[in-house]
């Protein structure tokens, strides 16, 4: 295996490396630092951060500085104020064995005062954002003549960022000898022509390949109607207890609607947009970077700059409009050879977005379903349980208030005691849950089948008449059944006796019905089991306060016209409209007669049947 030593790394930095734990390097390591340290030509290296990219070009950097001159040798741009500050905080630890190297952030939005009287103290490396940098060297407070390393870090992002003429002046103010290094994730043709422009024979490294997201992400999405969209982030947040997050949003008013929202519902969330002061989100940050912060709600261009290495996921809110944009959140997670997800969360019309993006990183989205209560609060209380598990017990502090509570509890047994901790989330969730809906985006025409609340309609069709019984049939319109279908089940199983219907409602997957009190029951237990065109039957007297709507599944509707096929084709037999005394079986006569004349239309004809039917009324 290839060490830092092999590469060529001096023995102060290697030794400050080791203390913070960079064992071996990574790839991008093991091709940047010796091209750096040994060739002359430039590089170009396609890499997203969380490859190792800072120590790539820092410990190299480092190492070719003079520390006995005190000129600014090596310039490194950084588009944000916080990967100005992230870097030069990198490179500090690695020179932390290095005497005489001094380093400096010159970054907007502090004390251009302060800078200036630290470049008059010597300076050899400086990190800077492109305007700030620029401002000093218009007042001619920075010397750039001995430069001999340039590194162009996150030089997509800085382009995004239109800092492209920026750096073309800058670059003006640099001697034609120097080294230079572009680090890029992205490679927008921009950013080939800067190579082109400025560059000597530069050499390619790529990390993964081009425009590509990274090797330990995973892609997921979850599709909901749009006005679902939170409801699912809560739903997929609950099902991650552990999650160590930012959840992107396109817009800062979606960035703090939703935090507000998080936090509202209990979260541990904050919000990072740009409507916020630099000292609020400074503050933002650090309680974010010290894990004091579970979920951090984020504008892209905030989070830019924000370096964490340990994030388990990324979640989009909102798809980007940049594809690249995409691959830099996802390129969030999954860092330093660890694995990560990328979760969006998208709109039936956003589909076309995903796949755009799909194409882009050449890499696929998994499609999930929306956590279901029951598996969340199974996730829940496992993580309870491995909390109770895990807690630290400081039994010398504990000891003196247990007697008392190990009293009070003496009648529980420990099973009793279990389920009493348990409940005391599983309670909240249970009720939290009831009746939640799925969040699936299903297609208009196919209905929500579980969870659903009853609609006010609905309840209205569980009531009977004065003087019947209403009566519950699982079996609805997507099974092809109607109202003389029962009707003939009726007659079919009653054996002669007479039945008095009533109003008959026919739902998808499910009928309700009323029977004559005195009936009822006989029409139940003579239909139960019974066999509607492989369908076995199951009847019950409704109560109002089921909702039946969300416990039938229903069949697909498709299966109808071959039924129907079936049943016309072979004629049918059976039907006797004389037993019908109800308005409803005279409705169901009226369906008989159609039948008669479907029945002389020849197989696989119904549907044209059917339309000319519909005219005929
Ligand atoms: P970067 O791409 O520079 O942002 O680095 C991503 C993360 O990887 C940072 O947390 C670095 O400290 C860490 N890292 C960089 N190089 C190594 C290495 N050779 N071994 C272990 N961790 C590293």
């Amino acid at each position: 295996m290839t060490t830092f030593k092999d590469l060529g790394v001096r023995e102060d930095l290697l030794r400050a490396i080791s203390e913070i734990g960079y064992e071996s390097p990574m790839p991008v390591q093991e091709k940047v630092i010796p091209h750096l340290l040994n060739e002359d030509s430039d590089v170009v290296a396609l890499a997203q951060t969380g490859t190792g990219k800072t120590a790539a070009f820092g410990l190299p950097t480092l190492q070719r500085v003079d520390t006995s001159s005190p000129t600014v040798q090596a310039l490194i741009l950084d588009p944000t104020r916080e990967l100005c500050l992230q870097t030069c905080r990198d490179l500090t630890d690695y020179a932390k064995y290095t005497s005489g190297l001094n380093l400096l952030a010159v970054y907007g939005g502090s004390n251009i005062e302060v800078q200036i009287k630290a470049l008059r103290r010597g300076v050899q490396v400086v990190v800077a954002t492109p305007g700030r940098l620029l401002d000093l060297i218009k007042r001619g407070k920075i010397d750039l003549a001995n430069v001999n390393t340039v590194i162009l870090d996150e030089a997509d992002e800085m382009l995004n960022m239109g800092f492209v003429d920026d750096i073309n002046e800058i670059l003006s103010h640099v001697p034609e000898q120097r080294k230079m290094l572009l680090f890029s994730a992205t490679m927008p043709p921009e950013i080939s022509a800067i190579a082109s422009r400025y560059m000597h024979n530069p050499q390619e490294y790529v990390v993964g390949s081009r425009n590509e997201g990274a090797q330990t992400v995973r892609h997921i999405y979850y599709m909901v109607n749009a006005r679902d969209k939170y409801a699912a982030l809560k739903r997929i947040v609950d099902y991650l207890p552990n999650i160590y997050g930012i959840i992107f949003c396109r817009t800062r008013a979606t960035t703090q609607e939703v935090a507000s929202q998080l936090l509202e519902d209990g979260y541990d969330a904050d919000a990072l947009h740009g409507d916020l002061s630099q000292a609020q989100r400074d503050a933002v940050m650090k309680k974010f970077r010290e894990h004091n912060l579970q979920l951090l709600v984020a504008t892209d261009v905030a989070a830019r700059g924000l370096d964490v290495s340990d994030l388990t996921h990324v979640i989009s809110f909102s798809l980007p409009d940049d594809n690249d944009v995409y691959i830099h959140r996802s390129g969030r997670t999954g860092r330093a050879g660890k694995t990560g997800v990328s979760i969006a969360i998208i709109h039936s019309r956003e589909r076309g977005k995903l796949r755009d993006i799909e194409k882009h990183m050449q890499k696929q989205f998994e499609r999930r379903d929306v956590p279901k209560p029951e598996d969340i609060i199974e996730k829940q209380l496992f993580n309870l349980a491995d909390r109770l598990e895990k807690v630290e017990v400081k039994e010398d502090d504990i000891a003196d208030y247990l007697p008392g509570v190990v009293k009070k509890l003496s009648w529980l047994s420990s099973e009793d005691l279990l389920k009493r901790v348990l409940s005391l989330e599983f309670n909240r969730l249970l009720e939290y849950y009831k009746n939640a809906p799925v969040l699936d985006y299903v297609p208009e025409k196919k209905q929500r089948k579980k969870y659903e609340k009853p609609s006010p309609q609905e309840k209205d069709r569980r009531t009977a008449e004065p003087g019947y019984e209403r009566v519950y049939i699982n079996a609805g319109k997507a099974d092809g059944f109607f109202a003389p279908d029962l009707i003939q089940l009726i007659n079919a199983n009653t054996h002669g006796q007479r039945v008095d219907l009533g109003r008959i409602d026919l739902m998808s997957g499910y009928s309700l019905f009323d029977v004559r009190q005195a009936d009822a029951h006989r029409v139940v237990s003579a239909l139960k089991n019974a066999d509607f065109y492989g369908k076995r039957l199951y009847l019950e007297v409704a109560s109002p306060d089921k909702n039946y709507a969300a416990e039938s599944g229903g069949q697909p509707a498709m299966n109808r016209a071959e039924r129907r096929r079936r049943e016309f084709g072979a004629g049918r037999k059976g039907r006797t409209a004389d037993r019908r005394t109800s308005r409803d079986a005279e409705r169901g006569f009226k369906r008989g007669k159609k039948a008669q004349r479907a029945a002389e239309a020849p197989a696989g004809n119904y549907d044209k049947f059917k339309k000319k039917s519909k005219r005929r009324k």
